[in-house]
């Protein structure tokens, strides 16, 4: 018998779709320029963070204690952040949209129910399938890497999903699917549609969201998190906007007591400060389009995205394009469709260096 420090995973008695897996990552690497998560790359500012570090001593003080399961002052500050007429029992926030859509699938996927997303997407989706014994089956986008109602509906037909997942701006292709397209969706299916709007504030017209369908649809699920535009990755906090008998479901899936009260109360403070945090949105919109731009203009084909990234290539060997950026101090990300690399709006000094890295490496670029 193998001492316990040396048992390998093969020696363990593994859940078969685990066997050969790989835990998920974008690799972390400390690296001086890091344009490959999507993050908003500007901090909280200084009187944010003072505010944080206030809450978080005062809440310490009852640490001892279990937080609020209900997350009852936090989904009230979100449903007045959302607008639309949302209440807080139409909002359920959990540790990132990772959680959120965790929780979705395990309310409404699991053994023998399906989830049907269109490919390429965001690389977790599979996982949260998996992890909750869910079919995850996928249809291709269409040529421009967009989705028509009819798209949808006609492989909704024929795949007869529990759960639909469209995702708006759609990661890594930053392309967008029209709200009329979602709810002619919603009207076409007694599934449960799910609209991730990760990067909604990103879009041009961030206002034009599914949420306002939600008074038409008790099915329609919207996912959002403060992880991106909103500048509170490390903060890990989602949610989701839909029905109250939908909340009610992810309400039984939850683990008890799952948002801490330094998520809780660290969230709250950022929602009391949305407008600066959410302060150079317009200027990251602005960089990503001048970014799409230059890309062009040196002759790289180029995805026209309404998020924080571009997708670009086609490179034959992407591989070899990413490791030579990463030799100069760039980070960025090979995923989605084969030969495109995916690069996220930085500070101008950041994407400054991604492009004089990208200067130096296209002239023998395979
Ligand atoms: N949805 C999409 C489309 C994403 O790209 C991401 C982050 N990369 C997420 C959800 C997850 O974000 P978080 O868990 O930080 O809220």
């Amino acid at each position: 018998k193998p001492e316990p420090n040396s048992i390998q995973l093969e020696d363990l008695p593994l859940r078969p779709e685990l066997i050969g897996a790989e835990p998920y990552g974008a690799p972390q690497l400390d690296v001086p320029v890091c344009l490959n998560v999507n993050e908003n790359p500007y901090p909280p500012s200084e009187a944010v963070r003072k505010d944080m570090a206030k809450a978080v001593a005062k809440v310490a003080k009852s640490l001892n204690r279990y937080p609020d399961r209900e997350a009852t002052g936090l989904r009230e500050d979100l449903a007045r952040y959302i607008g639309f007429g949302v209440s807080s029992s139409q909002v359920w926030p959990a540790n990132g949209s990772n959680e959120v859509m965790t929780h979705i699938l395990q309310a409404f996927g699991g053994p023998g129910r399906s989830v049907l997303t269109f490919t390429p997407t965001y690389s977790m989706y599979p996982e949260y399938a998996r992890n909750t014994h869910t079919d995850y089956v996928t249809r291709p986008r269409n040529a421009s890497w967009g989705l028509t109602t009819d798209e949808i509906l006609s492989a909704v037909e024929e795949v007869k999903p529990d759960v639909v997942l469209l995702t708006t701006p759609n990661n890594p292709t930053g392309t967008t699917i029209p709200v009329a397209v979602i709810d002619e969706v919603c009207a076409g299916t007694d599934a449960i549609v799910v609209v991730d709007e990760a990067y909604q504030e990103f879009t041009d017209a961030p206002e034009d969201s599914s949420i306002a369908l939600l008074p038409k649809y008790g099915r329609l699920i919207v996912v959002r998190t403060l992880s991106k535009a909103f500048a509170l990755a490390g903060g890990r906090l989602g949610y989701a906007v839909a029905a109250p008998a939908i909340v009610d479901a992810l309400r039984m899936v939850r683990l008890p007591y799952h948002l801490s009260d330094v998520s809780q109360v660290v969230a709250r403070v950022a929602l009391a400060h949305a407008p600066e945090m959410l302060a150079r949105v317009d200027e990251l919109r602005e960089t990503r389009a001048n970014l799409e731009d230059w890309l062009q203009l040196h002759g790289l084909d180029v995805v026209s995205s309404q998020s924080n990234f571009v997708l670009f290539g086609r490179f034959a060997d992407r591989h070899a394009v990413f490791q030579a950026l990463l030799d100069r101090g760039v980070l960025i990300r090979e995923v989605g469709p084969a030969g495109y690399l995916r690069v996220c709006a930085g500070t101008p000094r950041q994407t400054d260096v991604f492009r004089s890295a990208l200067l130096d490496v296209l002239p023998t670029a395979p």
